[in-house]
């Protein structure tokens, strides 16, 4: 049968804490013409450890690029116009693997884990000179919650990881290293690189000279030769090298040509490249990011100052204030797998929208200690205002409500930070598939919620980096491209009084989950 005729199409690879995707997008219209999806397992061997495989996040990736193609090919598209390859990632979370072996050394360390909370409270009390030593070159607190620190436990209490680091066989890097090696030939020829945004995330890197920070690496006892090089968002890293995976060795030579940790990818895709533009993304966690030009902005309110892209080698870089929450969608997985109230994530809505209300039920999701504004590793999850009245569909609510308040929260730390309030919300990720959440949303922030009709952001913004780079340049990254963009809108429907009524509350809620870990 006849092949349709195309322009260049770019792929994505999405690797989410919760799923991995691959997504092929025509470079011309922004169409999203094909993908798949995969969910990740995550394992809790512990209180408060969280971990992943690499190598089923690897496989994971191989399957969707390969059912991906299959897709494609059924709709008589010739995946040889598949220009480009573009890799956003979950930020923070640490692989150490075997160069020799392509081995990884140990389970890959979720950036929600809390094993590193001593080690936290051990370094923060030996930091050198002022208390703004590490916030001022990262960016960002010290916690849990980065690289170094998961890092520097790999180092302390996994005698493979020690072993290899000593025999100069061990590398380091985030999900987008261990995946960009692997897929331009591993153990053959792979490229060990990240790129800034991913790189601003290890608490290694300084924002400000965008080179891996020789002080921070000795205070932190990370050996440098481990890390990683460091490069822009958008430029040819390396070529698809996977000949061991069949179907996926389809893709042999395209080049991996763009880079962005998972929110910064979403700020490109949503098209937030103005000072003052901002996206909020409902994934696994939530995280709001603010458009601050070439300006690093430090926070007041528990923000974080982070690389927002650098698209090109020459390129300028810009930065973005974030607003981070460690668990959002996550809590209605919990709901899922912990609870069993739900069987699927999307039942939530039908649920919730029985009650419409939570009847005075407030849940605060504070898993993994509380992130922003708050950074409170002592807090932990709890569920008040329970009566003999409440039931699962009180609580069903309750968490979606949740997200909401968390959101606000950062949206206030955000509007103050900035001085100048935001008038709308743009919102995307998995969760925004869900209406009544997103009409909370508006509700709860008193400011109308807009989301764009193609959701896979992220993955856009991925793609995007990768066609627009030098010696691919098959995406035009130019203003007049995006105006086509359609959008769904959420306005506010209850009055600012109860808004607030609810929003404090919340807040009732939140002290009283915090100090429970001493
Ligand atoms: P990530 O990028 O962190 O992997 P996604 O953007 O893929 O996350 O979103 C997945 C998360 O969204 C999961 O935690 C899931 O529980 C949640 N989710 C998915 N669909 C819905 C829905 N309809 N209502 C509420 N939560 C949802």
């Amino acid at each position: 049968s006849k092949k349709a005729v195309l322009g260049p199409l770019v792929g994505a690879v999405d690797q989410g804490t919760s799923s991995t995707r691959f997504l092929v997008f025509n470079s011309k219209t922004a169409e999203l013409l094909s993908h798949h999806q995969v969910e990740i397992k995550q394992e809790f061997p512990r209180e408060g450890w969280v971990e992943q495989d690499p190598k089923e996040i690897l496989h994971s990736v191989y399957e969707c690029i390969e059912k991906t193609c299959e897709k494609l090919g059924q709709l008589n598209i010739d995946i040889s116009n598949i220009k480009a390859i573009g890799v956003s990632n979950q930020r923070e979370t640490t692989v150490v693997w075997d160069k020799l072996t392509g081995e990884p050394l140990y389970n890959a360390v979720v950036w929600l884990d809390l094993r590193t909370q001593s080690t936290v409270e051990s370094l923060s009390k030996r930091i050198p000179g002022n208390n703004n030593f590490v916030k001022s070159k990262t960016g960002l607190p010290l916690s849990t919650y980065f690289s170094a620190v998961k890092l520097r436990w790999l180092l302390d209490n996994v005698k493979k990881v020690q072993k290899a680091v000593e025999e100069k066989r061990a590398l380091f890097g985030t999900i987008d290293s261990w995946l960009i090696w692997s897929l331009t030939g591993g153990v053959n020829g792979g490229v060990h690189c990240t790129d800034v945004t991913n790189a601003s995330r290890t608490m290694l890197f300084n924002i400000h000279s965008l080179e891996w920070d020789k002080q921070l690496c000795e205070f932190f006892g990370i050996p440098m030769e481990i890390l990683p090089n460091v490069r822009s968002s958008s430029e040819i890293y390396g070529l698809m090298k996977i000949s061991h995976s069949l179907k996926a060795g389809a893709l042999e030579g395209v080049p991996i040509s763009g880079c962005l940790g998972d929110q910064s990818a979403a700020l490109v895709g949503q098209m937030c490249f103005q000072n003052g533009q901002a996206k909020n993304t409902y994934g696994t966690g939530c995280f709001l990011l603010c458009n601050t030009g070439h300006k690093c902005v430090f926070s007041d309110h528990g923000l974080l100052t982070t690389v927002a892209y650098k698209l090109g080698r020459d390129k300028p870089v810009y930065y973005a204030l974030e607003g981070s929450v460690a668990i959002a969608g996550a809590v209605i997985r919990w709901l899922r797998d912990n609870l069993g109230i739900i069987k699927t994530s999307e039942e939530i809505e039908k649920l919730a929208k029985e009650v419409g209300t939570s009847y005075g039920c407030y849940f605060v999701p504070a898993f993994s200690g509380l992130y922003a504004p708050y950074w409170e590793p002592s807090a932990r999850g709890i569920i008040c205002g329970l009566t003999q009245f409440t039931n699962k569909c009180h609580i069903a609510f309750a968490a979606l409500e949740a997200v909401c308040f968390q959101t606000r929260e950062i949206l206030d730390a955000m509007n103050r930070d900035c001085g100048i309030p935001l008038s709308h919300l743009q919102v995307d990720g998995g969760m925004t598939s869900n209406k009544i959440l997103m009409q909370l949303q508006a509700d709860i922030l008193y400011i109308p919620v807009v989301k764009p009709s193609m959701p896979e952001t992220t993955a856009l913004g991925a793609a995007m980096a990768a066609g627009a780079a030098e010696g691919v340049g098959v995406w035009s990254l130019e203003p007049e491209d995006l105006s086509a963009v359609t959008m769904e809108r959420f306005e506010p429907q209850i009055n600012a009084e109860e808004s607030e009524i609810r929003y404090s509350t919340w807040k009732k809620a939140v002290m009283k989950s915090m100090g429970w870990v001493t």
